[in-house]
């Protein structure tokens, strides 16, 4: 039998992938280029200070998806820069406005669509139509700390499906060494999520980093940026309603609506859905005066190969539901307090996320589809594990360590290591087919299991290629047991 030493794949994860072999030239405080992809990939940004060159805000309302081939860094982002109607063009992540020209993006069609210059440091904008944005005093946590979390300045694309080069040692690990490496590396992953809630607390409190964590696990995938600027919005949302307890229709209608979700046209087919659509809009018109200039785009949003099931308009009725119940985020510390076993946990943090019966949404998925024959939870038991293991497990973690509360810390894991499974994706799959060759997972298959292995493609796996050239986690596996 062989265990690692506790906190060995910490030690792994910021010693051996910050090393400076994999940093671009120049001074630790400077990032590279790819770091710098990384920290506006995430939002590792104090979102709420971010201004252009110039002196105008800008507002992220979709950061853009990160583009691995020639051209801009990220494409269609939607962003509102002062008191303009929202932008979706490119974005273009640079050291320097000088690069702009330097590069010749100034001459390349390509870069046409570029709608804002993100650079980490300067004073000038390289044109004077391009919207400039500086980070270098606007990130959320000193540039080591966000370079650790990142685990290091250089991420690559998906690797591909061939075995890799750790599958043989980690085949050669006995069981409880195996499952000791995926605990460990779970608990890794549960810290790093834990100092993301951190940093968004000293900005804007723990509740708000706790709204904001579970609206953009809502979005799922692809809505994820959106939702969480609702929830950047949450004050707003409740204000005037807070002397009263707040119905959740009424947050169901200012959400929608400033969400952009709200369809201005009745089905004229499903008598359920236009009563609703047209009691919804006697709520949103007298309060969207107020609030217009913050209203998302269409834009913003993704549908495209969507379930209805997550269709932001359902979430956005559920987050209504917890909205307008008073001290709902207190709920989750007595929830912790509670011994739970195991085999109840779902049950347990269900009791917690689902909302009373929605006369409406518990029988459509959405504002255009039909009414299902029999009513449905607004939340499934895998959306429930997601938001327990992603949201509030961390932020729980993260709250005790921020009060030195040792045996909190330890309550929060046991609870995220028992946790069960969560539903197969994509990369888990191919982390199965690369890392493990044919191994299982310990029986019985753990959400942390899963979240182990999710942690060691992030931590090694994004920052090789599809060869594993350079990549330290065989080497560390072998002299770790030998
Ligand atoms: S890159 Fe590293 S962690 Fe990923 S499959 Fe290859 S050897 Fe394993």
């Amino acid at each position: 039998m062989h265990s690692f030493v506790p906190d060995a794949y910490w030690r792994w994860r910021t010693e051996g992938l910050t090393r400076p072999a994999l940093r671009d030239a120049g001074p630790a405080a400077t990032p590279s280029e790819h770091l710098l992809q990384q920290v506006w990939r995430h939002q590792r940004l104090r979102r709420e200070a971010l201004r252009t060159l110039d002196g105008h805000p800008v507002t992220v309302l979709h950061p853009g998806f990160w583009n691995r081939e020639a051209g801009p860094d990220f494409r269609a982002a939607v962003v509102q820069i002062g008191g303009q109607t929202a932008t979706s063009g490119d974005v273009e992540i640079d050291l320097r406005p000088v690069a702009w020209h330097q590069h010749g993006h100034d001459r390349n069609p390509a870069y046409r669509n570029v709608c804002l210059h993100v650079v980490w440091q300067g004073n000038t904008s390289p044109t004077a139509e391009l919207p400039t944005l500086t980070l270098e005093n606007a990130l959320d946590a000193p540039l080591d700390q966000i370079r650790e979390w990142l685990g290091g300045d250089h991420c690559t694309a998906p690797p591909a499906t061939q075995r890799g080069a750790c599958a043989a040692p980690l085949g050669d690990l006995g069981e409880d060494a195996f499952a000791d490496l995926l605990r460990q590396a779970a608990l890794a992953r549960l810290r790093l999520k834990a100092e993301r809630f951190a940093a968004r607390a000293r900005e804007a409190g723990w509740e708000q980093s706790l709204w904001e964590g579970l609206f953009a696990a809502l979005g799922y995938k692809h809505n994820a940026w959106p939702m969480r600027r609702l929830a950047e919005l949450r004050t707003r949302v409740l204000a005037e309603l807070e002397a009263r307890p707040a119905r959740a229709f009424e947050l169901q209608a200012r959400l929608l609506g400033l969400a952009g979700l709200l369809p201005d046209q009745l089905t004229h087919r499903r008598p359920a859905t236009d009563t609703w659509l047209r009691a919804a809009w006697d709520v949103w018109w007298r309060w969207r005066e107020t609030v217009a200039a913050s209203v998302l785009p269409r834009t913003a949003w993704r549908f495209h190969g969507l379930r209805p099931a997550n269709h932001p308009q359902r979430r956005l009725a559920l987050a209504a539901h917890w909205l307008a119940t008073p001290g709902w985020a207190d709920r989750w510390e007595t929830w912790l307090a509670r011994d739970v076993p195991a085999r109840d946990l779902l049950v347990s943090v269900a009791s917690g996320l689902q909302s009373d019966p929605d006369p409406f949404w518990s029988r459509h998925y959405t504002l255009t589809s039909t009414p299902t024959p029999r009513p449905q939870p607004l939340l499934g038991p895998t959306r429930m594990t997601d938001l327990a293991v992603n949201v509030l497990l961390p932020w729980l973690w993260s709250r005790a360590r921020s009060g030195d509360n040792a045996r909190w810390q330890e309550r929060v894991e046991l609870r995220y290591l028992t946790w069960p499974a969560a539903e197969d994706n994509v990369v888990l799959r191919l982390a199965r087919q690369r890392l493990l060759a044919g191994r299982t997972l310990p029986r019985p298959i753990r959400a942390a299991h899963q979240q182990g292995l999710l942690q060691i493609v992030r931590d090694f796996c994004e920052h090789s290629n599809s060869l594993c050239a350079e990549c330290r986690f065989p080497g560390l596996l072998r002299s770790a047991v030998a």
